[in-house]
C-alpha cells in the first residue's frame, strides 16, 4: 500500500496533494471562496480562470484522492450521482454497458430512467460469476460497471477475474469503489481502467456533505471526464472539498475501527437466535468470504441481516433503535439503519428486489466507531422489541 515515493496510506492521506500553503505557510489547504481570478494579462493566469473548470481547494482534494487510489488522475463530482452520469455521458450514445445486479439503487434508476432515453444501454447481471456476463456483451459493449461489496447484499464480486476478461475484449473496468473505500480495497492494482466514489460516505466519513469522484491513470478517460466535468458543471464547491479532505485524513484509522466494530456486531449477530441470517463479507459463511479475503484488506464496516418475523418485526425493530439513527446513506463515524425495501432501495421495482433477495426483513446497518457495548445493548434493546 505505498506509493513510488514508498509512502504508506496513512502519510499519504494527510499530506498528498496539500503541502502547506507557500505564500504563507499553512499547514491547512485554505478554502477558497472565489470564483473567479485576476488575470495579469488577457488569457494569462496562474491555473485556474473559473472555478466551474477548476479551484485550488478542489485540486488538492483530487491530488489526495488519486494518491489514495493509485491514479494518476481525480474530478471531483458534486456527488456520487454526478460523477456515475459523467461516466454514461463518456460511453456515449449507442452505447452499451454490462452492470451488477445489485447495483446502488440510484445507478440503477438513473441508468435505466434517464440515460437509456438518451439511447444507452444496459443489462444487469450477477457478477459474482466471473464467466456468466460475457454471453451479454454486445459489439456496442464499451464498459463493465462493477460494485463490490454490493449494496444491500453485500456480494463480492472477483475484480481481476472479470478485469482479465474484460480486457481480452478490449471493455473498460468500471469499479465503484464506495463500501470498501481505498483503504481497503484498490481495484486499480486489479486491472481496473475507472474508480469511481461517492465521497459522501466513507471519503468524507462525517455525514456533513455529499460528493463523488472519478479517478483513472487513462489520459483519454480522464480528459474526456475533465471536459464533461466542466462542460455540465456538476462540481463541488470549495467548502464541501475542504470537509472532504479533512475527512481522508482520519480515513485509515476511521475503518480500522468501522471494521473491528462490525466483526463483534456481525458474529454477535449470526448467534442471535431472532436473526435468521447476517451477511457480512467476514463470516466464514458469506458464499465469497473467499474472494473477499483475497481482494480485500479488511471487511468493512456494512452489515445486513433478516430479522424473523417479515416487515412487521423490521419496523418494530427499526423504530425501537436509539444510538443506531434510522436513515439513509452509510459511512459516518455515526451508526445508521435503514430498511432497504422501503428506503434506499425503493427505486428497484418490488419484482426485481424479490429476484434480488431484498426481502421484507431485511435490515441494514452501517456501524460507526461508537463503543461497540453500547451498539450491542442498542440492538439487543431493538430485536427484544422485535
Ligand atoms: C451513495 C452511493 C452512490 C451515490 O452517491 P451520492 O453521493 O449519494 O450521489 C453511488 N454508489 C454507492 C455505492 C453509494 O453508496
Amino acid at each position: 500500500m505505498s506509493d513510488e515515493q514508498g509512502q504508506r496510506f496513512e502519510t499519504r492521506a494527510i499530506h498528498a496533494g496539500q503541502p502547506p500553503d507557500p505564500s504563507n505557510g499553512a499547514v491547512c489547504t485554505p478554502v477558497y471562496f472565489t470564483s473567479t481570478y485576476a488575470q495579469s494579462a488577457p488569457g494569462v493566469h496562474q491555473g485556474y480562470d473559473y472555478s466551474r473548470v477548476n479551484n485550488p481547494t478542489r485540486f488538492a482534494l483530487e491530488q489526495n484522492l488519486a494518491a489514495l487510489e493509485g491514479a494518476k488522475h481525480g474530478v471531483c463530482f458534486a456527488s456520487g450521482c454526478a460523477a456515475t452520469a459523467a461516466l454514461a455521458h463518456w460511453a456515449g450514445p449507442g452505447s452499451h454497458m454490462v452492470v451488477c445486479d445489485d447495483v446502488y439503487g440510484g445507478t440503477w434508476r438513473m441508468f435505466e430512467q434517464v440515460f437509456a432515453l438518451a439511447d444507452r444501454r444496459y443489462t444487469f447481471t450477477d457478477l459474482t460469476d466471473p464467466d456468466a456476463w460475457l454471453e451479454k456483451v454486445r459489439p456496442e459493449t464499451r464498459a463493465i460497471w462493477i460494485e463490490t461489496p454490493t449494496n444491500p447484499l453485500l456480494k463480492i464480486v472477483d475484480i481481476a477475474a472479470i478485469a482479465a476478461r474484460a480486457k481480452d475484449r478490449g471493455l473498460k473496468v468500471i469499479v465503484d469503489n464506495t463500501f470498501a473505500s481505498p483503504y481497503l480495497q484498490s481495484p486499480f492494482e486489479l486491472g481496473a481502467d475507472v474508480v469511481v466514489h461517492s465521497c459522501t460516505k466513507y471519503l468524507g466519513g462525517h455525514s456533513d456533505v455529499v460528493m463523488g469522484a472519478v479517478l483513472t491513470s487513462d489520459d483519454a478517460i480522464a480528459e474526456k471526464i475533465r471536459f464533461i466535468n466542466k462542460s455540465t458543471g456538476g462540481v463541488p464547491g470549495p467548502m464541501d472539498c475542504f470537509l472532504v479532505m479533512r475527512g481522508t485524513k482520519t480515513l485509515a484509522i476511521r475503518m480500522r475501527e468501522h471494521e473491528a466494530n462490525a466483526r463483534v456486531v456481525a458474529e454477535w449477530l449470526a448467534r442471535h437466535p431472532k436473526v435468521e441470517k447476517t451477511i457480512w463479507p467476514g463470516l466464514e459463511s458469506h458464499p465469497q468470504h473467499a474472494i473477499a479475503r483475497q481482494q480485500m484488506r479488511g471487511f468493512g464496516g456494512m452489515i445486513s441481516f433478516v430479522v424473523k418475523g417479515g416487515l412487521e418485526a423490521a419496523s418494530r425493530l427499526l423504530s425501537t433503535c436509539r444510538i443506531f439513527t434510522l436513515a439513509e446513506s452509510l459511512g459516518g463515524v455515526e451508526s445508521l439503519i435503514e430498511h432497504p425495501a422501503i428506503m434506499t432501495h425503493a427505486s428497484l421495482p418490488a419484482a426485481t428486489r424479490q429476484a434480488l433477495g431484498i426481502d421484507d426483513g431485511l435490515i441494514r446497518i452501517s456501524v460507526g466507531i461508537e463503543h461497540v457495548d453500547d451498539l450491542l445493548a442498542d440492538l439487543e434493546r431493538a430485536l427484544a422489541a422485535a
